[in-house]
């Protein structure tokens, strides 16, 4: 089951010029991370091609499965 899914058709998204794409919206949808603990926005890091996420409320970095995402189309 994939966690990737358009919040306007719920179909699976899939992946496109560095970002997640609808292709039965064909719109392109943006991932946005929330902390577990104080629901602030996460900063996305990069390290080693692996993504992490940095909580600058909590000051601490949050483990990927535990962070709260939310996808939002992106109106052109
Ligand atoms: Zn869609
Ligand atoms: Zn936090």
């Amino acid at each position: 089951m994939s966690e990737n899914i358009c919040p306007q058709c719920e179909s699976e998204l899939s992946w496109k010029d560095q970002g997640y794409f609808c292709d039965y919206c064909q719109q392109k949808v943006i991932k946005t991370a929330f902390c577990p603990d104080c629901s602030e926005q996460l900063e996305k890091l990069q390290a080693c091609g692996s993504a992490s996420y940095f909580c600058n409320h909590c000051n601490e970095l949050k483990s990927k499965s535990r962070v709260k995402s939310v996808f939002n189309v992106v109106a052109d």
